[in-house]
């Protein structure tokens, strides 16, 4: 039967495409449902890639600014960025990477379904709605059988009661990717890692940007050691925070947005922006999915899942940023959807298969300086009551950093006294996203900080600061 698979995915996201070329390399006939001309998901479409793509301009934009410091020679006087350019650099990197994912479903057999997906009942969806890529034919309406369902819708952008999104003048990070024209001024609400990161996209482009945070710190889940050394960063570079604030009115209008905010000591301040940037989180994409309808439990909208990621319904499972497990806030994150639905993938083929531990998931926000982090952060452990030993070491030191002339920031350690074992490492400065590689494979082997002593890091290199931060655990940093 044609319309009949053995496995059927609602959605190409990093969770969803990923889960299909695992399913088809351990032999099952797969199809992927994906409503969008394109696949991929917010992560390549409208997330990670090209936040990077434009955090990559505006770190080409520090260098040639500081062209004099490397002894490069330019004529213009001032450098300046050219959004045009910007713009079609990010979209070509996107489309690249988003036609590489159609070519590893024709190399996988996988079939892409295009359209709109409703759960009909067991082992049935049905497609309500084709949106195919320009020129193609629609797929239609039809209903496709499956012996398993993976749901992998994501999420969406959310503001909070009271702001209206308008799209133009109070945006969400969909339409931040795509600014034409750099905002003379940017609000920004919300300090988790999209809104640092486009803080310092906007503010090399340019942009007076301000951030006004509800909570006390910028980032506020990572270690407050790493908040307050973002913070002493953004205010160097001319990044205003408002911690401990509220936004409680936003109104556009034909030249800007009115903000109303509430500070920590009750008083009302007002501001006014070119753009204000809502990212205040993302909610689940369930709308029209069906899901209650056929008996899914839900939970405030996401998809109730167990450790294995099945739902309450046989034969229908959920990954990604759409699910629930209940306990704890499930981490929005590309490589978290992916490492699901591989799992997923892995069970249903028969393969044993081992719950995800979340604590061992990195947490890399790439803003100017990056932060890489994972596990406990000291006051987690403290909380926990393990009695620890911090270690930290700057960039500052290092011959590799000077050289870079990227010298911010350090590496911190967190161990507990009794056996060692390091709980948690945080860093942010120069590559942190690339350097929080081997604390994750240290947390997962359960490492001593004696371990990552004795693990021998290469000179000149900015690694040598997660060694010499285990050093410093022991109180023993030799460059320090
Ligand atoms: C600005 C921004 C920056 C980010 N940066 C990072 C980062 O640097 N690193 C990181 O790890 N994460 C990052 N993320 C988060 C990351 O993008 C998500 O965690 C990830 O994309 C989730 O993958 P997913 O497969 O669960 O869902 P999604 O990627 O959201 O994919 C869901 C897909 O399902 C489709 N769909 C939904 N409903 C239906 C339906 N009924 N029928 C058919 N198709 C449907 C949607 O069109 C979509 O393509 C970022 C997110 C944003 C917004």
């Amino acid at each position: 039967m044609p319309n009949s698979y053995d496995v059927i995915i609602i959605g190409a996201g990093t969770g969803g495409y990923v889960a299909a070329i695992r399913c088809a390399q351990l032999g099952k006939k797969v199809a992927v449902v994906e409503k969008q001309k394109a696949l991929g998901g917010t992560c390549l479409i409208w997330g990670c890639i090209p936040t990077k793509a434009l955090l990559e301009h505006a770190h080409a934009l520090k260098v040639i600014t500081a062209a004099k410091e490397w002894g490069v020679t330019i004529p213009a006087a001032t450098p300046a960025i050219d959004m045009n350019q910007v713009q079609s650099r990010k979209d070509r990197i996107v489309t690249g990477l988003t036609k590489g994912v159609e070519f590893l479903f024709k190399k996988n057999k996988i079939d892409w379904i295009k359209g709109t997906a409703r759960l009909a009942g067991k082992g049935k969806i049905e497609i309500v709605e084709g949106d195919p890529p320009s020129g193609e034919a629609s797929t239609g309406k039809q209903t496709l059988e499956a012996k398993e369902i993976i749901i992998a819708t994501g999420s969406s952008a959310r503001s909070i009661p009271g702001i209206d999104i308008d799209h133009k003048r109070i945006i969400t990070s969909d339409e931040a990717i795509g600014l034409k024209d750099v905002p003379k001024t940017l609000v920004i609400m919300g300090s988790g890692a999209v809104g640092v990161e486009f803080a310092s996209i906007y503010r090399r482009f340019g942009s007076d940007v301000t951030i006004i945070e509800l909570l006390p710190r910028l980032v506020p889940l990572e270690d407050e050691a790493v908040s307050a050394e973002l913070e002493k960063s953004f205010r160097k570079q001319g990044i205003k925070a408002l911690t401990g604030t509220k936004v409680t009115k936003a109104v556009a209008g034909a030249n800007g947005v009115e903000i109303e905010a509430q500070t920590p000591d009750g008083k009302t301040q007002k501001l006014t922006a070119d753009v204000l940037l809502v990212a205040t989180g993302r909610g689940p994409v369930t709308t029209g999915l069906g899901a209650e309808d056929v008996g899914v439990s839900m939970e405030r909208g996401y998809i109730k899942v167990d450790e294995m990621y099945r739902t309450s319904v046989p034969n229908i499972s959920a990954i990604g940023d759409v699910i629930t497990l209940g306990s704890g806030a499930h981490p929005q994150l590309a490589h978290v959807s992916s490492a699901e639905g591989i799992l997923v993938a892995e069970r249903l083929a028969g393969l044993e298969v081992r719950p995800i531990n979340y604590d061992h998931v990195p947490n890399c926000t790439y803003c100017d300086p990056e932060i890489g982090s994972v596990g406990l952060t000291e006051a987690e452990a403290k909380q926990k009551n393990y009695d620890v030993r911090v270690g930290s070491f700057p960039f500052g030191v290092l011959g590799r950093a000077k050289m870079a002339g990227e010298t911010e920031g350090f590496v911190k350690i967190v161990a507990e006294k009794k056996y060692d074992e390091i709980l948690g490492v945080h860093m942010i400065g120069p590559r942190s996203t690339e350097l929080v590689a081997e604390a994750v494979l240290a947390l997962r082997l359960e490492c001593t900080a004696e371990e990552l002593i004795k693990t021998m890091h290469a000179h000149p290199t900015f690694s040598e600061a997660v060694g010499e931060a285990a050093h410093a655990t022991h109180g023993a940093a030799i460059h320090l």
